[in-house]
């Protein structure tokens, strides 16, 4: 076993496995789980695929595409999205803000003429005044939409006052129907295609773990090493150390480990890194998966549920992203709870609840008999925006910058990335590497053979535009 390496690239996630493709050098990923592939990891139990929660492919990036068509070959297919809302014993069609009709008279009279107060009060506003996104959302859409769905549901899911929260997050993930669209959405049913995943991808066969399976042909699977988790980084001495005691040599550091894990793993690190890291606030997932002996009990792909006597603040419906995660005539549904800390349900309870809870919503009838009863806890699932993460990142991430460390993704870069962004986050940790390790290349050079290099582009344009190509140069596919 070697003990040093040009990069070590903590973290086998799609960023971690993007950065590794796109790197011209040496590199060992290092894994602290059994299996690659992060949050895109799926599993099997009696024929019943589950994600590690609800995943969906879409993207608005050409090369991120690309990337999924050659992760996934002809193992994809694509749906117009079935997503809803559950309230007042009803179901509305998602966004809840476009779509209130069919709900008692009195919430769409609250929502309609609450948006109205909003539109002629605030219509002229610069959002970017307002404060927090609990200011947003009331400015924007009025108290009717705020108490109805907005509030509760953000609330289940953020589990932190949205007094506190940024919004400076929401442009291209939260619809944002025009006042117009919102009347016409109360007054009749509304429109399927709103916002950016309204039609989407997934995986035929293999769940969503199908993408982390495409990884595997395409990178040289020896050079990850599962069941190794990163303990302890000295920047001084180049090395990581693991949870075994085992040291490993690096030049290069590519992190995809959530910013203040890693912060808190550096010898010596400075207080105010250590402050930075310390201030980042995140919310936990469980997921409880759940197979049924009853089919086609729901056409929908997934479900929001603002109320709070449900257990759960979203269900994902595995069976209806492709009918190749359950056996026939079964249901598959994974139900999703936040938490934060150590607050949190056990296993147990968490499948009780959620059973009843699916009752209570109509997704399970008393007689269905449960095939699969599982769950799986998810420490680190969604970054909370918050005005002050901003400069605590930059913080973080110059000091890292000087000794060479890249930390990248999800949680490396404290964003609220999807797959496609990460494999791109991963690309561009790569990309840097690269071009730092050509200039250094070129620099180091005799000066007669100097003399005879190729013009190589340097400007930053040629270089992104060169780093479009699929194809690898190492040719690893
Ligand atoms: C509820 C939920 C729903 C989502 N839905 C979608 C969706 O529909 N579509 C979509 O495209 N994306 C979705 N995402 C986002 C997607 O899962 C992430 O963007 C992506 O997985 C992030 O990849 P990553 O590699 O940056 O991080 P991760 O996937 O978290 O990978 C990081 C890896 O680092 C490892 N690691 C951490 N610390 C150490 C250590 N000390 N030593 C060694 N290894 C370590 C972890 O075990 C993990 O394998 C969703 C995420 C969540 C939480």
């Amino acid at each position: 076993m070697r003990s040093e390496y040009s990069t070590i690239i903590v973290g086998s996630g799609p960023t971690g496995l993007s950065a590794a493709y796109h790197l011209d050098e040496d590199y060992l990923i290092l894994e602290k789980e059994a299996q690659i592939g992060g949050l895109n990891r799926s599993i099997t139990i009696n024929g019943f695929t589950f994600d590690h929660a609800g995943h969906i492919l879409f993207t608005n990036d050409e090369y991120a595409r690309q990337m999924f068509n050659r992760l996934l070959g002809d193992n994809v297919h694509y749906q117009l999205r079935e997503a809803w809302c559950y309230q007042c014993g009803v179901h509305t069609m998602y966004p809840f803000q476009a779509n209130t009709y069919g709900l008692p008279r009195e919430v769409i009279r609250d929502c309609v003429s609450g948006m109205a107060r909003a539109y002629l009060k605030y219509g002229d506003d610069d959002p970017k005044s307002y404060r927090s996104f609990e200011e947003w959302i009331y400015k924007t859409y009025g108290d009717g939409i705020a108490r109805h769905f907005m509030v509760p549901y953000n609330q289940r899911l953020w589990k932190v006052p949205l007094s506190e929260m940024s919004h400076d997050w929401l442009s291209g993930r939260v619809p944002m129907p025009k006042v117009e669209e919102i009347i016409e959405g109360a007054i009749r049913p509304g429109i399927k295609n709103m916002g950016p995943n309204a039609h989407f991808g997934y995986p035929l066969r293999g769940g969503f773990q199908a993408l982390v399976d495409g990884w595997r042909n395409l990178l040289d699977v020896s050079q990850v090493r599962t069941r190794s988790e990163v303990a302890c980084i000295s920047l001084q001495k180049r090395r990581v150390v693991l949870q075994s005691g085992e040291e490993i040599g690096f030049r290069r550091l590519v992190s995809t480990m959530p910013l203040p894990e890693l912060v808190r793993r550096i010898e010596n690190i400075p207080q105010r890194i250590r402050d930075a890291g310390e201030s980042l606030n995140h919310t936990s997932i469980l997921c409880v998966f759940i197979g049924l002996d009853r089919g086609n009990i729901t056409d929908k792909h997934w479900i929001y549920y603002p109320e709070l006597d449900l257990f759960f603040h979203r269900i994902f419906v595995q069976g209806n992203a492709s009918p190749f995660n359950q056996p026939p005539n079964c249901s598959n549904y994974i139900a999703e709870i936040s938490y934060r800390g150590s607050n949190v349900a056990s296993k147990d309870v968490a499948i009780e609840k959620t059973l009843a809870s699916l009752e209570k919503v109509g997704l399970k009838a008393p007689h269905d008999r449960v095939l699969v009863a599982d769950a799986v806890y998810l420490p680190y699932a969604y970054v909370i925006p918050q005005w002050h993460k901003d400069a605590a990142i930059r913080a973080i991430k110059d000091f890292l910058g000087e000794h060479d460390i890249y930390t990248v993704g999800r949680f490396g870069e404290w964003a609220y990335y999807n797959t496609d962004h990460s494999i791109l986050s991963g690309k561009r940790a790569a990309d840097a590497i690269n071009e730092k390790q050509r200039k250094h290349r070129v620099a180091s050079a005799p000066r007669s053979a100097k003399r005879s290099q190729p013009a190589v582009a340097t400007d930053p344009a040629t270089v992104r535009a060169a780093g479009t190509s699929l194809d690898r140069p190492g040719g690893r596919t």
